[in-house]
Protein backbone atom coordinates (compact mmCIF):
# COMPACT_ATOMS: atom_id res chain seq x y z
CA UNK A 1 0.00 0.00 0.00
CA UNK A 2 1.15 3.75 -0.62
CA UNK A 3 0.22 6.86 0.95
CA UNK A 4 1.27 10.13 0.56
CA UNK A 5 0.91 10.95 4.46
CA UNK A 6 0.72 8.16 6.87
CA UNK A 7 -0.42 8.88 10.46
CA UNK A 8 0.30 5.81 13.23
CA UNK A 9 -2.33 5.99 15.95
CA UNK A 10 -6.15 6.58 16.04
CA UNK A 11 -6.89 8.51 18.80
CA UNK A 12 -8.17 12.08 18.89
CA UNK A 13 -4.44 13.67 17.53
CA UNK A 14 -3.77 10.84 15.04
CA UNK A 15 -8.07 11.91 13.84
CA UNK A 16 -7.68 15.76 14.00
CA UNK A 17 -3.97 15.74 12.07
CA UNK A 18 -5.56 12.97 9.39
CA UNK A 19 -8.87 15.41 9.28
CA UNK A 20 -6.95 18.96 8.89
CA UNK A 21 -5.03 16.90 6.07
CA UNK A 22 -7.84 15.91 4.39
CA UNK A 23 -9.59 19.45 4.80
CA UNK A 24 -6.16 21.13 3.03
CA UNK A 25 -6.39 18.94 -0.04
CA UNK A 26 -4.24 16.40 1.07
CA UNK A 27 -4.88 12.94 -1.40
CA UNK A 28 -4.03 9.22 -0.06
CA UNK A 29 -4.10 9.08 3.62
CA UNK A 30 -4.12 6.52 5.59
CA UNK A 31 -4.30 6.33 9.52
CA UNK A 32 -3.31 2.62 10.72
CA UNK A 33 -4.31 1.99 14.11
CA UNK A 34 -3.57 -1.44 16.31
CA UNK A 35 -6.58 -1.66 17.86
CA UNK A 36 -9.20 0.19 17.22
CA UNK A 37 -9.81 4.06 17.54
CA UNK A 38 -10.28 5.39 20.70
CA UNK A 39 -9.10 2.30 22.22
CA UNK A 40 -6.12 4.33 23.67
CA UNK A 41 -5.95 6.88 25.80
CA UNK A 42 -8.38 9.10 24.45
CA UNK A 43 -11.18 6.15 25.04
CA UNK A 44 -10.65 6.83 28.92
CA UNK A 45 -9.80 10.58 28.60
CA UNK A 46 -12.37 13.37 30.58
CA UNK A 47 -13.18 16.21 28.43
CA UNK A 48 -11.56 19.42 30.25
CA UNK A 49 -10.88 22.21 28.42
CA UNK A 50 -8.79 24.20 30.69
CA UNK A 51 -6.42 27.28 29.94
CA UNK A 52 -4.93 27.07 33.30
CA UNK A 53 -1.47 26.24 32.45
CA UNK A 54 1.80 27.89 33.79
CA UNK A 55 3.25 27.39 29.70
CA UNK A 56 2.41 30.61 27.47
CA UNK A 57 2.36 27.93 24.64
CA UNK A 58 0.35 26.15 26.66
CA UNK A 59 -2.44 28.75 27.16
CA UNK A 60 -2.74 29.49 23.76
CA UNK A 61 -3.29 25.92 22.18
CA UNK A 62 -6.27 25.96 24.71
CA UNK A 63 -7.51 28.83 23.43
CA UNK A 64 -6.96 28.25 20.05
CA UNK A 65 -8.40 25.13 20.34
CA UNK A 66 -11.82 26.29 21.29
CA UNK A 67 -12.03 28.48 19.30
CA UNK A 68 -11.81 25.25 16.66
CA UNK A 69 -14.52 23.49 19.26
CA UNK A 70 -17.05 26.16 18.85
CA UNK A 71 -16.89 25.78 15.10
CA UNK A 72 -16.81 21.94 15.45
CA UNK A 73 -20.79 21.58 14.57
CA UNK A 74 -20.27 23.43 11.85
CA UNK A 75 -17.68 22.25 10.11
CA UNK A 76 -18.29 18.15 10.87
CA UNK A 77 -22.24 18.09 11.64
CA UNK A 78 -21.12 16.89 15.38
CA UNK A 79 -22.02 18.75 18.38
CA UNK A 80 -19.13 18.38 21.34
CA UNK A 81 -21.56 19.51 23.41
CA UNK A 82 -19.27 22.29 24.77
CA UNK A 83 -20.55 23.79 28.17
CA UNK A 84 -18.64 26.28 30.77
CA UNK A 85 -17.49 24.64 33.58
CA UNK A 86 -15.15 26.17 36.44
CA UNK A 87 -11.40 24.72 37.36
CA UNK A 88 -10.80 25.60 40.84
CA UNK A 89 -6.84 25.51 41.48
CA UNK A 90 -5.73 25.19 45.20
CA UNK A 91 -2.32 26.38 46.40
CA UNK A 92 -0.76 26.48 49.78
CA UNK A 93 1.61 29.09 50.29
CA UNK A 94 4.32 26.61 48.32
CA UNK A 95 2.57 27.11 45.03
CA UNK A 96 0.76 30.53 45.94
CA UNK A 97 3.88 31.88 43.54
CA UNK A 98 3.17 29.97 40.53
CA UNK A 99 -0.43 30.13 40.74
CA UNK A 100 -0.21 33.93 40.31
CA UNK A 101 2.15 34.00 37.85
CA UNK A 102 0.31 31.44 35.57
CA UNK A 103 -2.83 33.77 36.31
CA UNK A 104 -0.86 36.75 35.22
CA UNK A 105 -0.02 34.99 31.63
CA UNK A 106 -3.10 34.10 31.48
CA UNK A 107 -4.41 37.62 31.58
CA UNK A 108 -2.06 38.95 29.29
CA UNK A 109 -3.18 36.76 26.44
CA UNK A 110 -6.72 38.26 27.74
CA UNK A 111 -8.57 35.47 29.67
CA UNK A 112 -10.78 36.32 32.51
CA UNK A 113 -8.57 34.48 34.86
CA UNK A 114 -8.65 35.26 38.90
CA UNK A 115 -7.73 34.73 41.73
CA UNK A 116 -10.24 34.03 44.63
CA UNK A 117 -9.83 34.30 48.50
CA UNK A 118 -10.51 30.90 49.64
CA UNK A 119 -12.80 31.96 52.30
CA UNK A 120 -15.17 33.17 49.41
CA UNK A 121 -15.39 29.20 48.08
CA UNK A 122 -16.94 28.27 51.65
CA UNK A 123 -20.60 28.56 50.39
CA UNK A 124 -19.22 26.40 46.67
CA UNK A 125 -16.47 23.41 48.56
CA UNK A 126 -18.51 22.78 52.01
CA UNK A 127 -17.06 19.72 52.22
CA UNK A 128 -13.13 21.06 51.08
CA UNK A 129 -10.40 21.88 53.67
CA UNK A 130 -9.59 25.50 53.05
CA UNK A 131 -7.45 26.35 56.14
CA UNK A 132 -4.31 26.39 54.63
CA UNK A 133 -5.34 27.29 51.23
CA UNK A 134 -3.41 30.71 50.22
CA UNK A 135 -4.70 31.46 46.79
CA UNK A 136 -7.35 30.10 44.50
CA UNK A 137 -7.54 30.43 40.64
CA UNK A 138 -10.14 29.97 38.46
CA UNK A 139 -10.58 30.81 34.54
CA UNK A 140 -14.49 32.05 33.07
CA UNK A 141 -13.14 30.55 29.78
CA UNK A 142 -12.58 27.02 31.09
CA UNK A 143 -14.75 24.27 29.38
CA UNK A 144 -15.82 20.81 28.96
CA UNK A 145 -16.66 18.45 26.44
CA UNK A 146 -17.83 14.88 25.27
CA UNK A 147 -15.03 13.45 24.03
CA UNK A 148 -16.35 9.99 22.53
CA UNK A 149 -18.39 12.86 19.96
CA UNK A 150 -15.34 14.80 19.37
CA UNK A 151 -13.58 11.26 18.26
CA UNK A 152 -16.71 10.45 16.56
CA UNK A 153 -16.57 13.66 14.65
CA UNK A 154 -12.82 13.73 13.38
CA UNK A 155 -13.19 10.31 12.71
CA UNK A 156 -16.57 10.22 10.46
CA UNK A 157 -15.31 13.23 8.80
CA UNK A 158 -11.90 11.52 7.66
CA UNK A 159 -14.34 8.92 6.03
CA UNK A 160 -15.98 11.55 4.12
CA UNK A 161 -12.77 12.98 3.11
CA UNK A 162 -11.65 9.77 1.90
CA UNK A 163 -8.92 9.00 4.63
CA UNK A 164 -8.28 5.42 4.90
CA UNK A 165 -8.60 4.17 8.18
CA UNK A 166 -7.03 0.83 8.86
CA UNK A 167 -8.13 -0.70 12.23
CA UNK A 168 -6.58 -3.73 13.65
CA UNK A 169 -3.46 -2.70 11.71
CA UNK A 170 -0.45 -2.54 14.04
CA UNK A 171 2.73 -0.98 12.87
CA UNK A 172 5.86 -2.99 13.95
CA UNK A 173 8.52 -1.32 12.58
CA UNK A 174 9.21 1.98 10.40
CA UNK A 175 12.39 1.97 8.66
CA UNK A 176 13.88 4.38 5.81
CA UNK A 177 13.80 2.46 2.20
CA UNK A 178 14.12 5.55 0.01
CA UNK A 179 10.31 6.69 1.34
CA UNK A 180 9.18 5.41 4.78
CA UNK A 181 8.12 2.07 5.06
CA UNK A 182 5.84 0.74 7.96
CA UNK A 183 5.86 -2.89 8.60
CA UNK A 184 2.40 -3.64 9.66
CA UNK A 185 0.63 -6.50 11.04
CA UNK A 186 -1.05 -6.56 7.40
CA UNK A 187 1.88 -5.63 5.10
CA UNK A 188 3.67 -2.79 4.59
CA UNK A 189 2.61 0.58 3.96
CA UNK A 190 5.09 3.33 1.68
CA UNK A 191 4.87 7.30 2.56
CA UNK A 192 6.61 10.39 1.87
CA UNK A 193 5.57 11.68 4.74
CA UNK A 194 4.46 9.68 8.49
CA UNK A 195 2.92 11.02 11.47
CA UNK A 196 3.46 9.13 14.69
CA UNK A 197 0.83 9.98 16.83
CA UNK A 198 0.73 6.88 19.01
CA UNK A 199 0.22 8.33 22.33
CA UNK A 200 2.08 6.36 25.08
CA UNK A 201 3.48 4.11 22.59
CA UNK A 202 5.27 6.56 20.38
CA UNK A 203 8.67 6.28 21.91
CA UNK A 204 8.56 2.27 20.80
CA UNK A 205 7.78 3.52 17.23
CA UNK A 206 10.59 6.17 17.32
CA UNK A 207 13.19 3.35 18.76
CA UNK A 208 12.16 1.35 15.42
CA UNK A 209 13.70 3.75 12.95
CA UNK A 210 16.87 4.73 15.49
CA UNK A 211 15.05 8.03 17.13
CA UNK A 212 14.87 8.27 21.14
CA UNK A 213 11.32 9.97 21.76
CA UNK A 214 11.50 10.68 24.90
CA UNK A 215 7.70 9.49 26.34
CA UNK A 216 6.43 7.40 28.83
CA UNK A 217 3.44 5.49 29.76
CA UNK A 218 2.41 6.42 33.24
CA UNK A 219 -1.03 4.86 34.62
CA UNK A 220 -3.46 7.43 35.84
CA UNK A 221 -6.76 6.15 37.46
CA UNK A 222 -9.49 7.57 38.77
CA UNK A 223 -12.37 6.38 41.07
CA UNK A 224 -16.45 6.83 41.41
CA UNK A 225 -16.83 7.94 44.71
CA UNK A 226 -20.26 7.14 46.34
CA UNK A 227 -21.26 8.28 49.80
CA UNK A 228 -19.83 12.23 49.08
CA UNK A 229 -23.10 14.35 48.66
CA UNK A 230 -22.93 17.82 48.93
CA UNK A 231 -19.08 18.36 49.58
CA UNK A 232 -19.03 20.60 46.48
CA UNK A 233 -21.42 22.43 44.12
CA UNK A 234 -21.88 20.28 41.15
CA UNK A 235 -20.56 20.82 37.77
CA UNK A 236 -16.68 21.81 38.88
CA UNK A 237 -13.24 20.84 38.86
CA UNK A 238 -10.95 21.13 42.08
CA UNK A 239 -7.43 20.64 42.08
CA UNK A 240 -5.56 21.09 45.03
CA UNK A 241 -1.47 21.76 43.86
CA UNK A 242 0.04 20.94 46.92
CA UNK A 243 -1.45 17.00 47.64
CA UNK A 244 -2.05 16.53 43.41
CA UNK A 245 -5.67 15.92 44.60
CA UNK A 246 -8.58 16.11 41.93
CA UNK A 247 -12.15 16.21 42.59
CA UNK A 248 -14.28 16.45 39.15
CA UNK A 249 -17.72 16.92 40.61
CA UNK A 250 -20.26 15.66 37.92
CA UNK A 251 -23.75 15.99 37.63
CA UNK A 252 -23.86 12.30 37.56
CA UNK A 253 -21.62 11.88 40.70
CA UNK A 254 -18.29 12.71 41.81
CA UNK A 255 -14.69 11.06 40.51
CA UNK A 256 -11.80 11.44 42.74
CA UNK A 257 -7.92 10.94 41.32
CA UNK A 258 -4.68 11.62 42.72
CA UNK A 259 -1.07 11.83 40.96
CA UNK A 260 -0.90 7.76 41.40
CA UNK A 261 2.01 5.91 42.41
CA UNK A 262 2.66 3.59 39.52
CA UNK A 263 5.53 3.13 37.55
CA UNK A 264 6.88 5.36 34.94
CA UNK A 265 7.35 2.80 31.96
CA UNK A 266 5.09 0.19 32.73
CA UNK A 267 1.96 0.29 29.83
CA UNK A 268 -0.63 -1.97 32.36
CA UNK A 269 -3.52 0.05 32.47
CA UNK A 270 -5.57 -2.08 34.54
CA UNK A 271 -7.70 -0.39 37.43
CA UNK A 272 -6.79 -1.34 40.76
CA UNK A 273 -9.27 -1.10 43.68
CA UNK A 274 -6.89 -2.00 45.94
CA UNK A 275 -5.21 1.61 45.47
CA UNK A 276 -8.45 2.81 46.92
CA UNK A 277 -7.45 3.04 50.45
CA UNK A 278 -4.00 4.97 49.36
CA UNK A 279 -6.46 7.23 47.11
CA UNK A 280 -8.91 7.83 50.01
CA UNK A 281 -6.17 8.63 52.03
CA UNK A 282 -4.40 11.21 49.93
CA UNK A 283 -7.70 12.52 49.00
CA UNK A 284 -8.96 13.37 52.85
CA UNK A 285 -6.08 15.66 53.21
CA UNK A 286 -7.93 17.98 51.07
CA UNK A 287 -11.59 16.42 50.82
CA UNK A 288 -12.18 15.11 54.88
CA UNK A 289 -15.96 13.43 54.08
CA UNK A 290 -14.28 11.27 51.77
CA UNK A 291 -13.14 9.10 54.58
CA UNK A 292 -16.71 7.79 54.90
CA UNK A 293 -16.91 7.49 50.93
CA UNK A 294 -16.98 4.68 48.85
CA UNK A 295 -14.73 4.05 45.95
CA UNK A 296 -16.95 1.55 44.11
CA UNK A 297 -15.04 1.27 40.81
CA UNK A 298 -13.06 4.08 38.08
CA UNK A 299 -11.33 4.68 34.51
CA UNK A 300 -7.54 4.09 34.49
CA UNK A 301 -5.63 5.20 31.59
CA UNK A 302 -2.03 5.80 30.53
CA UNK A 303 -0.39 9.37 30.47
CA UNK A 304 1.99 9.78 27.85
CA UNK A 305 4.85 11.66 29.57
CA UNK A 306 7.63 13.29 28.70
CA UNK A 307 10.52 14.69 30.59
CA UNK A 308 9.03 18.38 30.99
CA UNK A 309 5.64 17.52 31.15
CA UNK A 310 5.00 19.33 27.45
CA UNK A 311 4.25 17.30 23.90
CA UNK A 312 7.07 16.47 21.04
CA UNK A 313 5.64 17.98 18.04
CA UNK A 314 6.28 18.68 14.70
CA UNK A 315 9.50 17.13 12.49
CA UNK A 316 12.00 14.85 13.58
CA UNK A 317 14.97 16.17 11.67
CA UNK A 318 17.11 13.27 11.98
CA UNK A 319 14.51 11.25 9.41
CA UNK A 320 13.42 13.01 6.52
CA UNK A 321 9.18 13.19 6.20
CA UNK A 322 9.11 12.13 9.78
CA UNK A 323 6.76 13.86 12.05
CA UNK A 324 5.50 13.41 15.63
CA UNK A 325 2.44 14.59 17.53
CA UNK A 326 2.39 12.81 20.58
CA UNK A 327 3.42 12.91 24.39
CA UNK A 328 0.37 15.18 25.97
CA UNK A 329 1.17 14.03 29.37
CA UNK A 330 -2.53 14.18 30.49
CA UNK A 331 -4.04 17.24 28.52
CA UNK A 332 -4.37 15.69 24.70
CA UNK A 333 -8.32 15.84 23.59
CA UNK A 334 -8.07 19.56 24.64
CA UNK A 335 -5.04 20.28 22.32
CA UNK A 336 -5.97 17.94 19.72
CA UNK A 337 -7.99 20.07 17.57
CA UNK A 338 -5.33 22.81 16.99
CA UNK A 339 -2.36 20.69 17.02
CA UNK A 340 -4.23 18.65 14.39
CA UNK A 341 -4.24 22.12 12.30
CA UNK A 342 -0.74 23.01 13.08
CA UNK A 343 0.79 19.41 11.79
CA UNK A 344 -1.59 19.65 8.70
CA UNK A 345 0.04 23.42 7.91
CA UNK A 346 3.11 21.82 8.37
CA UNK A 347 3.07 18.85 6.11
CA UNK A 348 0.92 21.00 3.45
CA UNK A 349 2.38 24.29 3.86
CA UNK A 350 5.74 23.88 5.19
CA UNK A 351 4.66 26.75 7.96
CA UNK A 352 1.99 26.26 10.55
CA UNK A 353 0.26 29.50 11.22
CA UNK A 354 1.47 28.95 15.20
CA UNK A 355 4.88 29.14 16.27
CA UNK A 356 5.32 25.33 18.03
CA UNK A 357 9.14 25.39 17.74
CA UNK A 358 9.25 25.40 21.79
CA UNK A 359 7.56 21.86 21.83
CA UNK A 360 10.02 21.10 18.94
CA UNK A 361 11.74 17.44 19.78
CA UNK A 362 15.20 19.18 19.43
CA UNK A 363 15.10 21.33 23.26
CA UNK A 364 15.73 17.74 24.79
CA UNK A 365 19.27 17.91 22.80
CA UNK A 366 19.40 21.54 23.07
CA UNK A 367 18.67 21.93 26.54
CA UNK A 368 15.68 23.88 26.36
CA UNK A 369 12.78 22.39 27.86
CA UNK A 370 10.21 24.08 29.16
CA UNK A 371 8.18 22.40 32.34
CA UNK A 372 4.54 22.37 32.82
CA UNK A 373 3.99 23.03 36.24
CA UNK A 374 0.12 22.34 35.98
CA UNK A 375 -0.22 18.96 35.28
CA UNK A 376 -3.75 17.96 36.90
C1 LIG B 1 -8.21 9.33 33.39
C2 LIG B 1 -7.80 10.33 32.34
C3 LIG B 1 -8.43 11.57 32.29
C4 LIG B 1 -8.06 12.51 31.31
N1 LIG B 1 -8.72 13.72 31.25
C5 LIG B 1 -8.41 14.60 30.26
C6 LIG B 1 -9.12 15.83 30.17
O1 LIG B 1 -10.02 16.12 30.95
N2 LIG B 1 -8.76 16.68 29.16
C7 LIG B 1 -7.76 16.39 28.26
O2 LIG B 1 -7.47 17.21 27.38
N3 LIG B 1 -7.07 15.24 28.36
C8 LIG B 1 -7.37 14.34 29.32
N4 LIG B 1 -6.67 13.16 29.42
C9 LIG B 1 -5.52 12.93 28.52
C10 LIG B 1 -5.99 12.56 27.12
O3 LIG B 1 -6.91 11.51 27.19
C11 LIG B 1 -4.78 12.19 26.25
O4 LIG B 1 -3.76 13.18 26.36
C12 LIG B 1 -5.18 12.07 24.78
O5 LIG B 1 -6.27 11.21 24.64
C13 LIG B 1 -4.01 11.59 23.94
O6 LIG B 1 -4.48 11.34 22.64
P1 LIG B 1 -3.55 10.66 21.57
O7 LIG B 1 -4.32 10.57 20.32
O8 LIG B 1 -2.23 11.36 21.57
O9 LIG B 1 -3.24 9.21 22.17
P2 LIG B 1 -4.14 7.88 22.18
O10 LIG B 1 -5.56 8.18 22.41
O11 LIG B 1 -3.48 6.94 23.10
O12 LIG B 1 -4.03 7.37 20.69
C14 LIG B 1 -2.90 6.70 20.19
C15 LIG B 1 -3.37 5.51 19.41
O13 LIG B 1 -2.25 4.87 18.80
C16 LIG B 1 -2.49 3.49 18.78
N5 LIG B 1 -1.20 2.82 18.61
C17 LIG B 1 -0.20 2.68 19.52
N6 LIG B 1 0.83 2.00 19.00
C18 LIG B 1 0.49 1.71 17.71
C19 LIG B 1 1.13 1.01 16.67
N7 LIG B 1 2.35 0.47 16.83
N8 LIG B 1 0.49 0.87 15.49
C20 LIG B 1 -0.75 1.41 15.29
N9 LIG B 1 -1.40 2.06 16.26
C21 LIG B 1 -0.80 2.23 17.46
C22 LIG B 1 -3.16 3.22 20.10
O14 LIG B 1 -3.91 2.00 20.09
C23 LIG B 1 -4.04 4.45 20.28
O15 LIG B 1 -5.36 4.24 19.84
C24 LIG B 1 -7.02 12.20 30.37
C25 LIG B 1 -6.40 10.95 30.43
C26 LIG B 1 -6.78 10.01 31.39
C27 LIG B 1 -6.10 8.68 31.42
Amino acid sequence: MEADVLVIGAGIVGLSIAYNLAEMGCKKIIVTEKEFAGAGTTGKGGGGIRHQFSTELNIKLTIESLNLLKRFKELTGYDPQLKSISYYLLATEEEEALLRRSVDAQIKQGLHSTLIEPSELKPILKGVKLDDIAAVSTCREDSWINPPTLLQGYYDSCIRLGVSILEHTEVKHLRKEGCLRAETTVGHIDAETVVIAAGAYSGLIGKSIGVEIPIQPFKRQVFYVEGLDKVAEPNLVLFDLHNKVALVNRVEGPIVGIHDRSTLGSFDETLNLNDAPYVKEVAAQRIPPIKKAELTGGIAGLYEMTPDRNPIIGKIASVEGLFCAAGFSGHGIMHAPIIGKIIAEMIVKDKPSIDISQFSINRFSNNKQVYEHIVI
